[in-house]
């Protein structure tokens, strides 16, 4: 066994009770859990900053100083511990909101104290909530070997147990002592020689304790290369499997449905995009393996047109084809421009949703057993037990991040030989994100807008603004063209999201009333058959306003609206806002979106808002969000791999990214089982990792 998998608990000073502790408070479980554990950042022990030189930019600080009085402020909930701290040049506050009593009884007076904390600067005053003190002991700090001490997260409950940021590196400590020179190297000579890298036992015990700033500079980077390095090994090993042992159904040509669509039924010219798109997708189906291929486009860019052109293929070859959507009223909408699209030809071409009726669903389902339904479309139902294909070709997955990787896996179940599949995202992603989450994929982007697209006016507003806003859309209306007023989803519970919406709803009916105008609404609460109703009335013109959730945010096209008000902007991610205003600047006249928001905003808000004025750029977009958010929450369920990352940043480490994918792929080239010795080392590591994932090779 890899002496790093021995358990924490077996680590002197730890024992049952801190270690489960340590599992349950920091997902620390073994030896190697707490060696990757990483400081977050370090104090340079030498600098001792003095109160009256403080400024509100500084960040961390350390203090030596004498705790001159000590009392309980505020009552009930808001109770809060207050010490002041003198050194020689003035005096500030130290503040604890939770543990007072622990902290009370350990504090002395009369004793110089070395403190250390986050600087908080409020109303012209400084204080330091939660600090760490300990007792100031210069010689100690004269001593040390290192100036540079690390600083690890640590939690209340942790730090009663001992276990604050010095506490941890003490433990920390004693396994760099115990396991001497056990760490076992990842990487083979060759790599660490060619890249210049730290040997990897070096670099952990650097990154905890280190020399001097270069050396833990040197020490972060051999980190960071290992995580990526390993993350890209897999992901293209599991690309390279899956290429091999898939085999896919072979296209022998573009097929009759797509030369008579394309010569005699294209609504109009493809753009330059969606051609080289196009290409790249048939040469996967003329390969003889499983096409696997992440479509990104900007919103509006035309994926559907692309989506339905490939669909031809695959009935033109004699497979069935299906298309699945996030949402039922998507689903209706590609239903309805595919049978338009399609009208003069003989495709046989069905929709299934949660919402068909039964003796319609007793004629769809033995048609495709049969064979018989060519296209499909759909929502989740298509994935029931229940739909059964006679030999499904290709899969086409609209909006895909709302599909779990389950579900997606259950439709390759479908057939012996797994359909192609071809995943379309709903807004861009970085590139870095989509190389770390869909390395596996094969990708294509559109990268070309259809011609004659304005950009979408965009501005930010507040409430005061709302006579104006009323105005405008009047005289929108009054040019015949129609609006959309979009409420966010405020919090889990559906009833109060309704109320807000139906809100909306009154004030508009009450400012825009029949007969001169008409309001369709749609909210989540309706039933699939009414939403579908308001949105048909809303798509042929007959009401001008379209009220609604966001339900409407992904992939609804009405050319005709030009003007998209969002309230309550501020609570929307970037890439929602983003998709949102694509609702509108699909026609020829020129849109706008109004981003209604609260007069107060925290900055992030603001600076989304902000980048939502600047540029109508999707993939410009989705960096903003990535920085702003991380890579976290952007994509369901595919985020584990990155979540792991604890020292490398998809966002901040990009050429490390590019550089570990590039070698990754480089050495798999050259040695795909990893059975050269030269690679022995790296060999290793990937199957110990293998036994730690063990479910990655199930993702698809
Ligand atoms: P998305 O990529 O967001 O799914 P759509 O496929 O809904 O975008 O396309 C947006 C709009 O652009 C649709 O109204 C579609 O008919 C139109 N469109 C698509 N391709 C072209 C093209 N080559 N030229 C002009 N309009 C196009
Ligand atoms: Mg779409």
């Amino acid at each position: 066994m890899n002496i790093l998998q021995t358990p924490i608990a077996y680590l002197k000073g730890v024992g049952p009770a801190r270690s489960d502790l340590l599992n349950r408070e920091l997902n620390i479980a073994t030896f190697g859990d707490l060696l990757w554990f990483i400081p977050f950042r370090y104090i340079d022990r030498t600098v001792i900053h003095t109160i009256r030189d403080l400024s509100p930019d500084m960040n961390y600080i350390q203090l030596v100083g004498r705790i001159v009085s000590l009392e309980t402020a505020g009552n009930g909930n808001n109770t809060r511990l207050v010490a002041r701290l003198r050194d020689a040049t003035g005096e500030l506050e130290l503040v604890w909101f939770q543990g007072h009593k622990w902290v009370k009884e350990s504090l002395k007076t009369g004793v110089d104290y070395l403190v250390f904390g986050k600087l908080n600067y409020f109303n012209g005053r400084y204080s330091l909530p939660h600090p760490e003190l300990e007792i100031y002991n210069p010689k100690e700090i004269a001593e040390l070997a290192s100036a540079l001490q690390p600083v690890y997260s640590s939690t209340e409950k942790l730090k009663t147990r001992g276990l604050a940021s010095k506490g941890i590196a003490k433990l920390t400590r004693t396994l760099l002592d115990t396991l001497e020179n056990q760490i076992p190297e990842t990487l083979d000579d060759w790599i660490i020689q060619r890249l210049d890298l730290l040997p990897l036992a070096e670099a952990l015990r650097q990154i905890h304790f280190p020399q001097n700033v270069e050396i833990l500079e040197k020490a972060r980077t051999r980190l960071k290369f290992d995580e990526l390095f390993f993350a890209q090994l897999e992901i293209l090993q599991y690309k390279t499997q899956r290429r091999k042992f898939s085999k896919g159904h072979v296209f022998h040509g573009v097929g009759p449905y797509f030369n008579e669509f394309y010569h005699n039924h294209l609504p109009f010219p493809l753009t330059n995009a969606q051609k080289k798109v196009i290409k790249e997708i048939y040469a996967d189906l003329k390969s003889s393996h499983q096409m696997n291929r992440l479509l990104q486009g900007d919103v509006g860019s035309g994926k559907t047109l692309v989506a339905l052109m490939t669909m031809l293929m695959a009935i033109g070859n004699g497979y069935q084809t299906c298309l699945m959507a996030p949402t039922e009223i998507l689903a209706q909408q590609h239903y309805t421009t595919f049978t338009r699209m399609l009208g003069k030809m003989d495709v046989e071409i069905r929709l299934l949703t949660g919402s068909t009726k039964t003796s319609e669903r007793q004629e769809i389902l033995p048609g495709l057993q049969e064979g018989k339904v060519q296209i499909l479309i759909g929502t989740h139902a298509l994935i029931e037990d229940a739909v059964q294909f006679s030999n499904l070709g290709l899969v086409v997955i609209d909006e895909q991040h709302r599909f779990g990787v389950e579900q997606r896996a259950r439709l390759w179940q479908k057939n012996d030989v797994p359909p192609h599949v071809l995943v379309m995202t709903a807004t861009p992603i970085p590139r870095t994100l989509a190389m770390t989450l869909y390395g596996d994929l094969d990708y294509s982007i559109i990268d070309e807008m259809p011609p004659g697209r304005k950009p979408v006016e965009t501005r930010v507003l507040t409430d005061s603004h709302r006579l104006q806003i009323f105005h405008f859309m009047k005289q929108q209306i009054k040019m015949g063209r129609q609006v959309y007023v979009v409420y966010p989803l405020i919090d889990e519970s559906e009833k109060l999201d309704l109320k807000h919406v139906m809100d909306g709803y009154e004030s508009i009916t009450r400012e825009f009333p029949l007969p001169e105008y008409a309001v369709s609404i749609v909210h989540g609460r309706m039933r699939p058959q009414d939403k579908e109703y308001e949105m048909e009335r809303f798509k042929k013109g007959e009401t001008q306003i379209m009220v609604s959730t966001t339900v409407i945010e992904v992939g609804v096209d009405v050319p005709n609206a030009t003007v998209m008000v969002i309230e309550n902007a501020e609570r929307f991610g970037l890439s929602q806002l983003h998709q949102l205003r694509g609702r509108v600047g699909r026609g020829a006249d020129k849109s706008y979106c109004l981003l209604v928001a609260g007069e107060k905003l925290s900055n992030d808000a603001m600076m989304r808002l902000r980048t939502m004025e600047q540029t109508n750029d999707g993939f410009e977009i989705a960096d903003v969000d990535l920085k702003l958010r991380g890579p976290g929450d952007l994509n369901g369920t595919r985020q584990s791999g990155t979540e792991q990352l604890r020292i490398a940043s998809i966002v901040e480490d990009n050429e490390l990214l590019y550089k570990t994918k590039e070698l990754a792929e480089k050495i798999l080239n050259a040695d795909p089982h990893l059975t050269h010795p030269a690679n022995k080392r790296i060999a290793t590591a990937v199957a110990s990792r293998r036994k730690d994932h063990p479910l990655l090779g199930m993702i698809s």
